[in-house]
Protein backbone atom coordinates (compact mmCIF):
# COMPACT_ATOMS: atom_id res chain seq x y z
CA UNK A 1 0.00 0.00 0.00
CA UNK A 2 1.34 3.18 -0.56
CA UNK A 3 1.24 6.02 1.90
CA UNK A 4 3.82 9.29 2.28
CA UNK A 5 5.98 9.53 5.00
CA UNK A 6 3.39 12.15 6.63
CA UNK A 7 0.71 9.75 6.46
CA UNK A 8 2.77 6.82 8.45
CA UNK A 9 3.50 9.40 10.71
CA UNK A 10 -0.54 10.20 10.83
CA UNK A 11 -1.02 6.49 11.51
CA UNK A 12 1.37 6.29 13.95
CA UNK A 13 -0.16 8.93 15.78
CA UNK A 14 -3.66 7.25 15.37
CA UNK A 15 -2.94 4.14 16.47
CA UNK A 16 -1.39 5.93 20.04
CA UNK A 17 -4.58 7.67 20.24
CA UNK A 18 -6.69 4.60 19.60
CA UNK A 19 -4.46 2.42 22.14
CA UNK A 20 -4.70 5.10 24.95
CA UNK A 21 -8.36 5.48 24.73
CA UNK A 22 -8.83 1.57 24.62
CA UNK A 23 -6.39 1.61 27.76
CA UNK A 24 -8.98 4.12 29.53
CA UNK A 25 -11.80 2.60 28.84
CA UNK A 26 -9.95 -0.79 29.61
CA UNK A 27 -9.16 0.48 32.66
CA UNK A 28 -12.61 2.03 33.36
CA UNK A 29 -14.07 -1.06 32.94
CA UNK A 30 -11.62 -2.87 35.86
CA UNK A 31 -12.80 -0.07 38.71
CA UNK A 32 -12.83 -1.99 41.60
CA UNK A 33 -15.14 0.27 43.06
CA UNK A 34 -17.73 -0.95 40.45
CA UNK A 35 -17.87 -4.37 42.04
CA UNK A 36 -17.49 -3.50 45.22
CA UNK A 37 -20.79 -1.01 45.02
CA UNK A 38 -23.17 -3.89 43.70
CA UNK A 39 -22.13 -5.89 46.44
CA UNK A 40 -22.45 -3.09 49.14
CA UNK A 41 -25.82 -2.35 47.11
CA UNK A 42 -27.26 -6.03 47.92
CA UNK A 43 -25.97 -5.60 51.35
CA UNK A 44 -27.55 -2.50 51.98
CA UNK A 45 -30.91 -3.52 50.43
CA UNK A 46 -30.94 -6.42 52.87
CA UNK A 47 -30.25 -4.46 55.56
CA UNK A 48 -32.73 -2.40 54.77
CA UNK A 49 -35.30 -4.74 54.62
CA UNK A 50 -34.18 -6.18 57.97
CA UNK A 51 -34.81 -2.45 59.70
CA UNK A 52 -37.74 -2.02 58.67
CA UNK A 53 -39.11 -5.35 59.93
CA UNK A 54 -37.46 -4.46 63.22
CA UNK A 55 -39.00 -1.15 63.22
CA UNK A 56 -42.33 -2.57 62.69
CA UNK A 57 -41.66 -4.65 65.57
CA UNK A 58 -40.34 -1.92 67.26
CA UNK A 59 -43.48 -0.06 66.56
CA UNK A 60 -45.83 -2.74 67.37
CA UNK A 61 -44.38 -3.31 70.91
CA UNK A 62 -44.69 0.39 71.35
CA UNK A 63 -48.34 0.27 70.35
CA UNK A 64 -48.76 -2.70 73.07
CA UNK A 65 -46.88 -0.88 76.00
CA UNK A 66 -49.33 2.26 75.00
CA UNK A 67 -52.65 0.96 75.24
CA UNK A 68 -51.81 -1.40 78.63
CA UNK A 69 -50.70 1.78 79.87
CA UNK A 70 -53.76 3.68 78.57
CA UNK A 71 -55.67 1.15 80.06
CA UNK A 72 -54.01 1.91 83.06
CA UNK A 73 -54.78 5.51 83.24
CA UNK A 74 -58.68 5.15 82.82
CA UNK A 75 -58.64 2.40 85.87
CA UNK A 76 -56.48 5.46 87.98
CA UNK A 77 -59.04 8.28 87.05
CA UNK A 78 -61.85 5.39 87.75
CA UNK A 79 -59.98 4.54 90.97
CA UNK A 80 -59.68 8.31 92.07
CA UNK A 81 -63.18 9.09 91.21
CA UNK A 82 -64.53 5.89 93.14
CA UNK A 83 -63.00 6.62 96.04
CA UNK A 84 -64.55 10.16 95.67
CA UNK A 85 -68.06 8.70 95.41
CA UNK A 86 -67.36 6.75 98.92
CA UNK A 87 -66.53 9.54 100.33
CA UNK A 88 -69.39 11.05 99.57
CA UNK A 89 -72.08 8.16 100.13
CA UNK A 90 -72.66 8.99 103.70
CA UNK A 91 -73.39 6.02 104.78
CA UNK A 92 -75.49 4.84 101.65
CA UNK A 93 -74.47 1.36 102.52
CA UNK A 94 -75.42 -0.15 99.44
CA UNK A 95 -73.55 2.13 96.90
CA UNK A 96 -70.51 2.17 99.59
CA UNK A 97 -70.46 -1.67 98.77
CA UNK A 98 -71.02 -1.79 95.13
CA UNK A 99 -67.94 1.15 94.85
CA UNK A 100 -65.61 -0.76 97.00
CA UNK A 101 -66.52 -3.84 94.94
CA UNK A 102 -65.63 -1.63 91.84
CA UNK A 103 -62.62 -1.15 93.64
CA UNK A 104 -61.19 -4.09 94.15
CA UNK A 105 -61.85 -5.22 90.78
CA UNK A 106 -60.06 -2.23 89.44
CA UNK A 107 -57.28 -2.76 92.00
CA UNK A 108 -56.93 -6.36 90.67
CA UNK A 109 -56.63 -5.40 86.71
CA UNK A 110 -54.01 -2.24 87.60
CA UNK A 111 -52.27 -5.39 89.33
CA UNK A 112 -52.13 -7.32 86.16
CA UNK A 113 -51.61 -4.83 84.21
CA UNK A 114 -48.24 -3.37 86.15
CA UNK A 115 -46.84 -7.17 85.03
CA UNK A 116 -47.92 -6.99 81.89
CA UNK A 117 -46.96 -3.50 81.50
CA UNK A 118 -43.34 -4.91 82.95
CA UNK A 119 -43.30 -7.41 80.36
CA UNK A 120 -44.56 -4.79 77.43
CA UNK A 121 -41.41 -2.64 78.74
CA UNK A 122 -38.62 -5.27 79.12
CA UNK A 123 -39.69 -6.49 75.15
CA UNK A 124 -39.65 -2.71 73.72
CA UNK A 125 -36.64 -2.48 75.90
CA UNK A 126 -34.97 -5.68 73.78
CA UNK A 127 -36.66 -4.33 70.33
CA UNK A 128 -35.12 -1.09 71.17
CA UNK A 129 -31.17 -2.31 71.15
CA UNK A 130 -32.43 -5.10 67.89
CA UNK A 131 -33.49 -1.92 66.58
CA UNK A 132 -30.04 0.21 66.93
CA UNK A 133 -27.92 -2.41 65.58
CA UNK A 134 -30.23 -2.71 62.42
CA UNK A 135 -29.68 1.52 61.59
CA UNK A 136 -25.87 1.57 62.73
CA UNK A 137 -25.66 -1.17 60.09
CA UNK A 138 -27.40 0.47 57.50
CA UNK A 139 -25.40 3.77 58.58
CA UNK A 140 -22.49 2.38 58.04
CA UNK A 141 -23.32 0.86 54.99
CA UNK A 142 -24.82 3.67 53.47
CA UNK A 143 -21.39 5.85 54.68
CA UNK A 144 -19.37 2.92 52.82
CA UNK A 145 -21.62 3.19 49.28
CA UNK A 146 -21.25 6.80 49.51
CA UNK A 147 -17.39 6.66 49.80
CA UNK A 148 -17.12 3.73 47.05
CA UNK A 149 -19.44 6.15 44.87
CA UNK A 150 -17.33 9.03 45.29
CA UNK A 151 -14.14 7.36 44.73
CA UNK A 152 -15.43 5.68 41.75
CA UNK A 153 -16.84 8.99 40.75
CA UNK A 154 -13.44 10.45 40.98
CA UNK A 155 -11.28 7.92 39.07
CA UNK A 156 -14.13 7.14 36.44
CA UNK A 157 -14.14 11.07 35.29
CA UNK A 158 -10.72 10.88 35.30
CA UNK A 159 -10.19 7.97 32.64
CA UNK A 160 -13.35 9.32 31.05
CA UNK A 161 -11.64 12.43 30.01
CA UNK A 162 -8.94 10.63 29.01
CA UNK A 163 -10.88 8.55 26.67
CA UNK A 164 -12.41 11.49 25.71
CA UNK A 165 -9.08 13.57 24.60
CA UNK A 166 -7.84 10.19 22.65
CA UNK A 167 -10.85 10.01 20.82
CA UNK A 168 -10.94 13.82 20.07
CA UNK A 169 -7.18 12.87 18.57
CA UNK A 170 -8.04 10.00 16.79
CA UNK A 171 -11.24 12.07 15.12
CA UNK A 172 -8.59 14.39 14.17
CA UNK A 173 -6.36 12.21 12.70
CA UNK A 174 -8.62 9.56 10.57
CA UNK A 175 -9.21 12.36 7.85
CA UNK A 176 -5.78 12.48 7.12
CA UNK A 177 -5.25 8.60 6.15
CA UNK A 178 -6.45 7.32 2.92
CA UNK A 179 -9.76 5.71 3.09
CA UNK A 180 -8.58 2.50 1.82
CA UNK A 181 -5.36 2.18 4.51
CA UNK A 182 -7.95 3.48 7.53
CA UNK A 183 -10.25 0.80 6.30
CA UNK A 184 -7.72 -1.91 6.63
CA UNK A 185 -6.53 -0.06 9.78
CA UNK A 186 -9.85 -0.23 11.39
CA UNK A 187 -9.63 -4.01 10.77
CA UNK A 188 -7.04 -5.23 11.88
CA UNK A 189 -7.05 -2.37 15.20
CA UNK A 190 -10.68 -4.37 15.80
CA UNK A 191 -9.20 -8.25 15.14
CA UNK A 192 -5.92 -7.83 16.70
CA UNK A 193 -6.95 -6.34 20.23
CA UNK A 194 -6.16 -3.11 19.68
CA UNK A 195 -2.93 -2.64 18.07
CA UNK A 196 -3.50 -2.89 14.43
CA UNK A 197 0.50 -1.47 13.22
CA UNK A 198 3.90 -3.93 13.41
CA UNK A 199 7.06 -3.29 12.04
CA UNK A 200 9.20 -5.42 9.84
CA UNK A 201 11.95 -6.07 11.77
CA UNK A 202 15.13 -8.10 12.02
CA UNK A 203 15.18 -8.60 8.53
CA UNK A 204 11.93 -10.97 8.42
CA UNK A 205 9.68 -10.83 11.36
CA UNK A 206 6.71 -9.42 12.26
CA UNK A 207 7.47 -6.86 15.66
CA UNK A 208 3.74 -7.82 16.97
CA UNK A 209 3.08 -11.37 16.15
CA UNK A 210 6.95 -12.17 16.17
CA UNK A 211 6.06 -14.61 13.44
CA UNK A 212 8.93 -15.38 10.67
CA UNK A 213 7.80 -14.30 7.00
CA UNK A 214 8.92 -16.84 4.60
CA UNK A 215 11.10 -15.46 2.00
CA UNK A 216 8.24 -15.98 -1.63
CA UNK A 217 5.81 -13.44 1.09
CA UNK A 218 9.16 -11.65 1.79
CA UNK A 219 9.33 -10.37 -1.49
CA UNK A 220 5.79 -9.45 -2.31
CA UNK A 221 5.87 -7.33 1.05
CA UNK A 222 8.88 -5.11 -0.04
CA UNK A 223 7.19 -4.74 -3.33
CA UNK A 224 4.34 -3.46 -1.46
CA UNK A 225 6.54 -0.99 1.15
CA UNK A 226 6.46 1.38 3.24
CA UNK A 227 3.12 -0.58 3.96
CA UNK A 228 1.89 -4.28 3.65
CA UNK A 229 -0.08 -6.75 5.97
CA UNK A 230 1.65 -9.65 8.33
CA UNK A 231 0.46 -13.05 6.51
CA UNK A 232 0.19 -14.43 9.78
CA UNK A 233 -1.66 -11.69 12.26
CA UNK A 234 -2.57 -9.46 9.47
CA UNK A 235 -1.64 -6.41 11.03
CA UNK A 236 -0.38 -3.43 9.15
CA UNK A 237 3.05 -3.96 8.53
CA UNK A 238 5.34 -0.69 8.18
CA UNK A 239 8.75 -1.57 5.93
CA UNK A 240 10.82 0.91 6.67
CA UNK A 241 13.80 0.82 4.53
ZN1 LIG B 1 2.23 -10.41 12.54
Amino acid sequence: MQATPEQLKTLNKLQEADREALLAQHELDALPQKGEIERNKKRLAKVTEDASKVEEMYQSAKHSLQLLQDEDQQLADRQDSSKDRVDNAQGDFRSVTSLTRDLEGIAKRRETLEFEMGKANDRLAEISKVRQQAMDAKQQLEDRQQKLQATYDEQSSKLKQQYDEQKAIVDKLEPEVPADLLKVYHRAYRHCGGVAISYLVDGNHCSACRSAIPENRLIEIKRQAPISVCPSCHRLLIVDE
